[in-house]
């Protein structure tokens, strides 16, 4: 097992890039099921889904479009509590069918919040396509369309995710090492 030192943390490996693929396409596949013909948006939200983000468009074989939002509620490895907003969604949405691609669905307050500002630009549909959820920490009733991993109540890093800025360039996905 390869650990990785992000500042004062220790991280061992917890999913290889290997595991996290087959599970990307096995989505990929059923979002191909459920999606063709109904000329979706994709809409990811930054900074986390990047990498899920690109190896999950490279699986989808209709036509999309593809755009992305910003959205911020995690300082350090503890969740604020407050969601902000950073980066907004264009009007194209309207009538449209939209996939939201999230990197980790944790408490749910962010993908709530985010649903809620997506109300208002009245898509025709809404579905959810998060890449890690971690249903024993989940706060809110959300009903997830697509998951391509349950994982435990532990802060990870890697694939696209980060701690305090770091981690992200990483292949694999790694979980934190308990402090002795
Ligand atoms: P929620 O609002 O569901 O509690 O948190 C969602 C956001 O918190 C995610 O989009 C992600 O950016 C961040 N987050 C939650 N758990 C983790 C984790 O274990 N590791 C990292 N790096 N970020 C997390
Ligand atoms: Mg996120």
């Amino acid at each position: 097992m390869k650990t990785i030192q992000i500042q004062d943390k220790t991280f061992a490996t917890f999913l290889t890039e290997n595991e996290i693929l087959k599970e990307v396409k096995r989505v990929a596949s059923e979002i191909n099921r459920d999606m063709a013909g109904k000329d979706p948006v994709f809409l990811c939200v930054l900074n986390g889904s990047f990498m899920f983000a690109s190896d999950l468009m490279k699986e989808i074989d209709f036509p999309c479009n593809l755009s992305f939002v910003k959205l911020a509620s995690y300082e350090g490895v503890s969740s604020t509590g407050t969601v902000k907003q950073l980066i907004g969604i264009n009007g194209y949405i309207k009538g449209r069918a939209v996939v939201v691609v999230e990197d980790i669905v944790d408490t749910g307050h962010t993908m709530v919040n985010l649903l809620e500002t997506l109300k208002a630009y009245e898509p025709s549909e809404v579905r959810i396509c998060t890449l890690l959820c971690k249903p024993e920490k989940l706060q809110v009733k959300l009903d997830i369309d697509y998951v391509a991993l349950n994982i435990p109540n532990d802060f990870i890093v890697g694939y696209g995710l980060d701690c305090d800025g770091y981690g992200r360039n990483y292949r694999d996905i790694y979980k934190i090492v308990e402090n002795k």
